[in-house]
């Protein structure tokens, strides 16, 4: 995945397969000028590296949860990293896969955060035409997260509350 800088671009190899891909409606997830929504996935950290660049890349908000690696130059951000070993999605990080050139990355599977994109300046009576295109795209829209991930983080936050008995 490169960055959009012409010359020198950062550049970061994921070695696997993303799971989890969506488009995503919050404020903080990186979109393509005019875009209404971001498109992100996960993939396993051990699998993501800074190949060429590194030197341009800095952490857009180092006290969020997410810590989103971004180009200094061009402010596309490449992956965004969960340092806290306690937070459910720890050991994945999360990319933009519309940023790599190869083909046959996971699709998108549903939209996060859709009434979010009210706050970065989307008319509140678009929603309902928003909303049904999402649906004709076969992306089911949440206003948070989809129930599996939300199942998995209520089931992380259930196994803690147990093991502190
Ligand atoms: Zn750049
Ligand atoms: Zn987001």
């Amino acid at each position: 995945m490169l960055c959009k800088c012409s010359s020198k671009p950062v550049e970061v190899t994921v070695g696997a397969q993303t799971a989890h891909n969506h488009v995503c409606g919050c404020s903080k997830c990186w979109k393509p000028e005019g875009a209404l929504f971001a498109q992100i996935a996960v993939v396993s950290r051990d699998h993501v590296s800074v190949t060429a660049n590194a030197d341009k890349l800095a952490i857009v908000d180092e006290s969020a949860a997410i810590q989103r690696h971004a180009c200094r130059e061009c402010g596309t951000h490449m992956y965004g990293r969960i340092e806290n070993t306690g937070h459910p999605f720890h050991g994945l990080d999360f990319i933009h896969t519309e940023l790599s050139a190869e083909k046959g990355w996971s699709a998108p599977e549903f939209a996060a955060f859709v009434s979010s994109i009210i706050e970065s300046g989307a008319a509140p009576e678009s929603m309902g035409d928003v909303r049904n295109t999402l649906k004709e795209l076969g992306l089911e829209p949440y206003d948070c997260l989809s129930p599996v991930l939300m199942d998995a983080i209520a089931t992380h936050v259930a196994s803690h509350v147990v093991s502190n008995g």
